[in-house]
């Protein structure tokens, strides 16, 4: 058996294996083509194949209907912080942003340098902790679209309901817990994920968009930045990231045998709850950063006592094999990721190490 840690990075992050093996399998001769699939033209018959299934997958995943279009994008999550204001804002109009981490604060920022953006609601004065309430969003009279961060990635905290706009489009980085488990998606009209945490390998982002919308991409933009583009291409306009989205497509395919976003939402929570339980058993020795109405089932971000314990907790972890669990830099103490392809085997074994590590430092 091959040497594998469990992987907690919060993106480059875990693969499923199966999809790993598979594309190993198929690395030398895809088919019986004698190449790869990351040498074989992004015209060819085989890589159309892929990228329809994938699209047709990611609609049929999540519960979406015809309306919707999928689009494999490059640029990252960062790239959608200036492609939805650039597509989607009119010269004098404006857009609702709510302010939750350190994403939605850089789509915001992204955002102001295209035009005039209301914040609806921020949680920066509580260290982002939380969620705004319902009755704290605070929107403008006619915005042309409103943007949230589904998870946030750094901070450990994640949306449980889906805001209210009254009609006016629903835009989501959804990079951190797209397909985490079961949501009513028909409600935005367009979100976005860097693929790299819980749909593939860095080096695609996928766009899912209501086809409607794109009748309002604005037609002064170049045509590389516009949604339109890619989407009368169908993400084919220039040369894709091919093997990328090949990964993507074996990960959906994945998900699908795993039971969908249902299956999905019962493991994540069950695997979330472990460690929240290590964390609210141990008298006060992890502080839990999130709020406990908003805590992640994805990124669970807590301090110890001392920076020297962090130190410590995070080296002893790595020689049980639990590997990425330092905190981002921003908010220091520890992070564990906690994606879809984490087995649930990773968030016992790392619950047993905290509550075993507790006993002995606490
Ligand atoms: C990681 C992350 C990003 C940045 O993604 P890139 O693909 O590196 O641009 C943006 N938003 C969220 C919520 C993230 O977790």
């Amino acid at each position: 058996m091959t040497y594998r840690v469990y992987n907690f990075n919060p993106g480059p992050a875990t693969l499923p294996l199966p999809v790993l093996e598979e594309a190993q399998a198929q690395l030398l001769n895809y088919r019986e083509k004698g190449m790869s699939i990351t040498e074989i033209s992004h015209r060819s018959r085989e890589f159309e194949e892929i990228i329809g299934a994938a699209e047709t997958l990611l609609l049929e995943l999540g519960g979406l209907s015809t309306a919707y279009q999928a689009l494999f994008l490059q640029g990252g999550a960062s790239q959608q912080f200036a492609l939805v204001p650039l597509n989607f804002l009119p010269p004098e109009g404006a857009a609702d942003y709510i302010l939750t981490g350190s994403f939605a604060q850089k789509a915001y920022q992204e955002a102001q340098r295209l035009g005039t953006i209301n914040v609806a609601a921020t949680t920066k004065e509580h260290d982002y902790r939380r969620i705004p309430r319902p009755e704290e969003l605070k929107f403008s009279s006619a915005p042309a679209y409103v943007h949230i961060t589904t998870n946030n990635t750094i901070y450990g905290t994640q949306w449980k309901y889906i805001p209210d706009t009254g009609g006016v489009p629903l835009m989501a980085d959804m990079s951190s817990d797209i397909f985490s488990g079961e949501t009513d998606l028909n409600r935005f009209s367009l979100l976005y994920a860097g693929a790299q945490k819980n749909l593939g390998p860095a080096g695609v982002t996928v766009v899912i968009l209501k086809k409607d919308l794109l009748e309002k991409v604005s037609p002064d933009i170049p045509a590389i930045l516009s949604y339109k583009t890619h989407a009368e291409a169908r993400s084919l306009y220039n040369t894709p990231p091919v093997f990328a989205i090949y990964l993507v497509y074996l990960v959906l395919q994945w998900l699908k045998k795993q039971g969908g976003l249902p299956a999905m939402g019962k493991l994540n929570a069950r695997k979330a709850a472990l460690i929240y339980q290590a964390i609210d058993q141990s008298g006060g020795f992890y502080r839990g950063h999130a709020d406990a109405e908003n805590r992640s089932n994805m990124n669970i971000t807590f301090r110890l006592p001392n920076e020297e314990l962090e130190k410590i907790f995070v080296a002893g972890a790595a020689q049980e094999g639990l590997v990425g669990l330092k905190g981002h830099r921003s908010v220091g103490g520890i992070r564990a990721s906690l994606y879809n392809a984490m087995p649930l085997q990773g968030a016992e074994t790392l619950a047993q190490y905290m509550t075993a590590f507790y006993r002995q430092n606490g």
